[in-house]
Order: structure tokens, then C-alpha cells, then sequence
């Protein structure tokens, strides 16, 4: 009669003499006599019940001595060991862990003992279970083998799970807020100038014009700034306005995706829109109501010399911006169908590179622009006031055709008084003085466009307030070099 093993994946088989060397048979205790410890068997073995259970189990019913701790059933270990346990190490989950485990039962356990190398030649199921050649197994159990590797695993399992909770606990840990003092304190050089385009100091100077304390000690009721923002957001509630003029900042310097600054900011998007928003409308009203064209004795005084000595009058020097947006079609904003795909805003600047006046955007051609921008009005109230005289000098390029327009209000526009009094200065060299200092404008215009909002091409969504943005980022200028 064939004698074959029930427990678990063992392939035992008397048919087989290869598979027999140093292997016995043990009967199966019968459920009539033994039904409890039968049962125990039956579960110890794993086998599906469909294969093993106390109504087929019979006298042909064996379990071979690999499967008892000392190779049979025996005063301390009657029973074969679990098939459930062992599965475990027939199909280990990670291939890396059992590497490792080769690797220290390779360095922590003396050459000398046979175990050793029983343990390190573990390569597969088949030299846990040899099938075809079970050399050497009849001296000591290989069950006890087995229980020692298991202990081995179990403890670089216990070490493996103890390393992946520490490194679980540093995921989870809340990550580095983003605050001014974080990108000032991060190490990296000059983090803060190129998150935001201002130094930590200059941050902090910025949170006094707009009425945001400047550290989180001292605490100004949120009331006091109208933002049009509900504080019914609970994200937007808990951010310290700091922060708040922190995104609002790296939002216009850097032009960050809304979902990058929710990331780093760790607030919703929404809030992220909601936070930009508002302030940028709160930013641009408190900028406006700042005194920007000083009195021209003023200007004069901080003219560097080499101007005044070519332009004695000249107070300011007036230029285009453009910006660049996406192709609408026919866009209506505030009664102006956008057809191009370029906005202009006049921009006026003091011989020292501070902006003086900044307009909004236009279509349209310069001379267009200049006539329904809103600075002849202001350069009237000006002349009114006695920040301007008659007489004092604009300098623009000429192709802006600009000239008639400024003249009619009494100022003078391109002609420095140099030219008028040295009769041998040819005209052609005036007008190439006056186009390097064209160049003068468009330097300013380059640096506001470091704000990265505005130095590309505008989406369609961000022009509902662009032209708030357009002047915040051109009266931030200001701030970085201290004009102001
Ligand atoms: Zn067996």
C-alpha cells in the first residue's frame, strides 16, 4: 500500500525512494480512539478539508517524521508542528528580508555548526523541502532546523516593522509650515528674495504698510483690514495674515500654480483663490492711497547728476508696458473689446528708476492710451499743486507721438533745454540721448516683470483682475530698492 504524508505541501511519498531516505511514517490517530487529538492533527496539517477531515482519515492516514520537532512524536513534542506557520516561509512576502536573513545567519552564527549551513543554503521551497535529494537530515530534525530559522526571521521581522513605524511616524509628522521665517531660516541662501522678491527685512517692512503685524506675538485684529474675503472659511480663519501676504507674494513673484501653493501652504485651493483675491484688491487700494509723484523739487533732488546735467528739467520719463495675454475672443472687460493679444498701461518713472504713476491696461495704440488713461488729469492736479511748473520736461519716445498732447499741457516733452541753448548739438544726437534714456523706462518696466505673474502670457481667468495685480507688482517695485 502506498504511504503518502498528509500534512501540509510535504510530497512524501513511499512510490518515491529519493523522497524517503531517512524519512518515517507515523499513523494518523484515528477519530474512533482519538478524535481531539485527531482534530488537532487534522488542523495542524492545513490541509483543505476537502482533502483531510476526521471522516476520511484511516489506517492509510500517515504524516511523515519531518514534521516532528525530534523527527517523532515524542514525550515533549507529540504533535507535528503547524503547515500554517510554515507557509510563512515556504512563500516569504519580500524577497530583500530573506536576503538579509541569509546574510546575518551568515555572519552571527559559528561556522562550525552544521545548522549553519543547512540555514544558508536556503533558496527556494525546494531546500526547505528537499524533493529530490534529502541529504543529511536523519542525525538532527529538520523541523528543528526550521523552528530556529523562524526564530531568526521573527526577530528581523520585529526589526524590519520597528524601522518602518519610524519611518511611517516621520511621514505623518506635520510637514515644515510655510511662514517668512521658515524660507528666511531654511538655509538656502536668499530664499526669501527669490520666493517673494524681497529680503526677510523688507517682508517685514511690507507687513507694516499693510497693517499686518510683523511677528505673530503681536496680533492686530483681522477686523482692521477690510478684506473682501469671509472669514467663514475655517483654512483661511487659522492662517496668520503673515502668511497670508507670504502666498500672496510668492503667488505674483514666482506665478506658483494655485495647487502648489495649497500644498505649501496646506490649505484648499479654493482658500488658496479666495486668500489671493482678496488681498491683492486690499493691496491695491492701500497702494493707491499712497502719495506717489513727489514735488518736483523733490525729484530734482535725488536726480542723479549725470541726468541733471543733460536734462536739467526733466522730472519723469514716460513708457509702455505690454503684456502679453491669451488670444480672446472678443473679450469684453469694462466696456473694452479685447481683440489683440497685447494690454498696454503707461508707466511714469523718476530719473532714479522709481515709479511714479502706472495706469491700467489698455488696447489700443500709445497716443490712445496716453488720452484715456487718466494721467492728464493727474498731471493738470499736479501742475495745479505746484509738484509740476510749466516748463518742466517729459521725456518719452518719439514714435509714441505723445508730444502735442503733453505740450498742450504746458510741460515739454523730448527737447532737453541743453540742445535749445547749444545750437551745435545736432538734433539727431538729442533724440539718440533721449532713446538711452528710453531705455531707462523699459529697465523699470524689466523689473516689475520679474514678477512672474505678469512676465508671461496672461490666462484668460486671471483678467478679471489684472489690472489691480498690474499695479500692485509695479508699486512693489518700489519696495524692493527703497523708493518709497
Ligand atoms: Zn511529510
Amino acid at each position: 500500500m502506498v504511504k503518502r504524508c498528509c500534512w501540509g505541501t510535504c510530497n512524501t511519498d513511499s512510490r518515491y525512494p529519493d523522497r524517503m531516505r531517512g524519512v518515517q511514517f507515523f499513523p494518523f490517530p484515528k477519530p474512533r480512539a482519538h478524535l481531539e487529538k485527531c482534530v488537532l492533527w487534522i488542523k495542524l496539517c492545513g490541509r483543505p478539508h476537502s482533502q483531510l477531515n476526521t471522516s476520511n482519515v484511516n489506517k492509510h492516514t500517515y504524516i511523515c517524521s519531518k514534521h516532528f520537532v525530534d523527527g517523532k512524536p515524542s514525550g515533549q513534542h507529540p504533535h507535528p508542528v503547524d503547515a500554517a506557520v510554515y507557509a510563512d516561509v515556504l512563500h516569504p512576502p519580500v524577497a530583500p528580508i530573506r536576503k538579509r536573513l541569509r546574510h546575518n545567519l551568515v555572519n552571527s552564527s559559528p561556522p562550525a555548526l552544521k545548522t549553519t549551513a543547512v540555514a544558508v543554503k536556503i533558496e527556494s521551497q525546494e531546500d526547505i523541502f528537499p524533493k529530490s535529494e534529502p541529504e543529511e537530515r536523519d542525525e538532527e530534525s529538520p523541523v528543528a532546523d526550521r523552528i530556529r530559522q523562524l526564530e531568526q526571521r521573527n526577530a528581523e521581522l520585529l526589526q524590519e516593522m520597528a524601522s518602518l513605524k519610524r519611518l511611517v511616524e516621520t511621514l505623518q509628522s506635520p510637514l515644515q509650515q510655510t511662514t517668512p521665517e521658515a524660507l528666511h531660516y531654511c538655509g538656502i541662501p536668499n530664499y526669501s528674495y527669490y520666493c517673494t522678491g524681497f529680503t526677510y527685512q523688507q517682508f517685514n517692512s511690507l507687513c507694516e504698510v499693510f497693517g499686518v503685524p510683523n511677528s505673530d506675538s503681536d496680533s492686530v485684529p483681522r477686523e482692521n483690514i477690510p478684506f473682501t474675503y469671509k472669514c467663514s472659511d475655517p483654512q483661511i480663519a487659522k492662517m496668520p495674515l503673515r502668511q497670508q501676504l507670504l502666498l500672496v507674494l510668492m503667488k505674483l513673484r514666482q506665478d506658483f500654480d494655485m495647487k502648489d501653493l495649497a500644498y505649501r501652504f496646506q490649505v484648499g485651493v479654493e482658500s488658496v483663490c479666495t486668500v489671493f483675491t482678496s488681498w491683492i484688491a486690499y493691496m491695491s487700494s492701500t497702494l493707491a492711497q499712497r502719495p506717489m509723484w513727489p514735488h518736483r523739487d523733490v525729484i530734482s533732488e535725488h536726480t542723479p547728476l549725470t541726468f541733471k546735467s543733460r536734462f536739467p528739467t526733466t522730472l519723469a520719463l514716460l513708457g509702455f508696458a505690454e503684456l502679453k495675454i491669451e488670444r480672446p475672443n472678443a473679450f469684453l472687460v469694462q466696456n473694452q473689446i479685447w481683440t489683440t493679444d497685447a494690454l498696454k498701461s503707461l508707466i511714469a518713472v523718476d530719473p532714479r528708476g522709481a515709479v511714479l504713476y502706472v495706469s491700467a491696461l489698455f488696447t489700443g495704440a500709445e497716443q490712445d492710451v496716453f488720452r484715456q488713461c487718466g494721467v492728464i488729469p493727474l498731471l493738470q492736479t499736479l501742475l495745479e499743486r505746484g509738484h509740476l511748473v510749466n516748463g518742466d520736461g517729459l521725456i518719452a519716445d518719439e514714435r509714441f507721438r505723445l508730444d502735442g498732447d503733453v505740450e498742450k499741457l504746458g510741460l515739454k516733452l523730448n527737447v532737453p533745454p541743453c540742445v535749445e541753448s547749444k545750437k551745435q548739438m545736432s538734433a539727431f544726437s538729442s533724440r539718440k540721448s533721449a532713446a538711452q534714456h528710453q531705455k531707462h523706462v523699459e529697465r523699470v518696466i524689466d523689473k516689475i516683470k520679474t514678477f512672474k505673474i505678469v512676465s508671461g502670457r496672461i490666462p484668460n481667468s486671471m483678467l478679471s483682475n489684472m489690472n489691480e495685480i498690474w499695479f500692485v507688482v509695479s508699486m512693489l517695485a518700489n519696495f524692493q530698492s527703497g523708493h518709497h
